[in-house]
């Protein structure tokens, strides 16, 4: 019960057969990590941020939390995108939501759901900001999918307005910010096209 033996066999065959692959694999993690993205994602389960796109160990440097928030003060999320910016270098951040966002979509609801509704009422704030947008989305689960959109749409925005990226542009550091939404049901990732490489097409964006 404690030693959760099916997960350490798991890890040995992983272990085993990435070796097998590549005999130098690990050896090279070892000395350094220098990867070219950032995610930005949820937490939920069905998202695991490395198999979507297909790269390996040190490919990724990855923040997840519930909703893909970047709040301006979560020191958290910030310190990841410090990190991954000033010391890493990374070119691109990703921020990936997701349909079917469970933290999305209890944000939508009137009914308490304890501590998680502090951190969700970022979610709602975003919904009250396009509230006649969403009102006339007739469907139920398509405003769902619409606020999981905004709410990238949004996030992309905060990343970009972080004093760590400001700082990046500033010094001529390109870092490119990307919208991404991901399908539980297909599998598939869809750009929402609000890329941002600069200041002044964060300025274009912002309302
Ligand atoms: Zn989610």
């Amino acid at each position: 019960m404690k030693a959760l033996p099916g997960l350490f066999a798991n890890n040995r065959k992983w272990a085993a057969q990435v070796q097998a692959a590549d005999p130098g694999f690990f050896a090279r993690l070892t000395t350094q990590q220098a990867p070219e993205y950032l995610w930005i994602g949820c937490a939920d389960s069905r998202v695991p941020a490395n198999e979507i796109v297909g790269l390996l160990p040190g490919e990724l440097f990855v923040h997840r939390n519930v909703a893909n928030l970047v709040i301006h003060t979560d020191l958290n999320c910030l310190s990841v995108l410090q990190y991954a910016v000033d010391l890493l270098r990374i070119r691109h951040v990703i921020v990936c939501g997701h349909y079917g966002c469970g933290g999305v979509k209890a944000a939508m609801e009137p009914q308490p759901h304890g501590l998680v509704d502090n951190w969700l009422r970022h979610v709602r704030d975003i919904q009250q900001r396009h509230r006649e947008a969403l009102a006339a989305i007739p469907d139920e689960a398509e405003r769902v999918r619409r606020l999981c959109e905004l709410n990238v749409r949004e996030q992309v925005l905060n990343v970009g307005n972080t004093t760590i990226i400001q700082d990046a542009w500033e010094r001529g550091q390109g870092v490119a910010i990307h919208g991404w939404i991901y399908d539980v049901a297909d599998g598939l990732l869809r750009d929402l096209d609000v890329c941002v490489t600069s200041g002044a097409e964060l300025a274009a964006l912002q309302p």
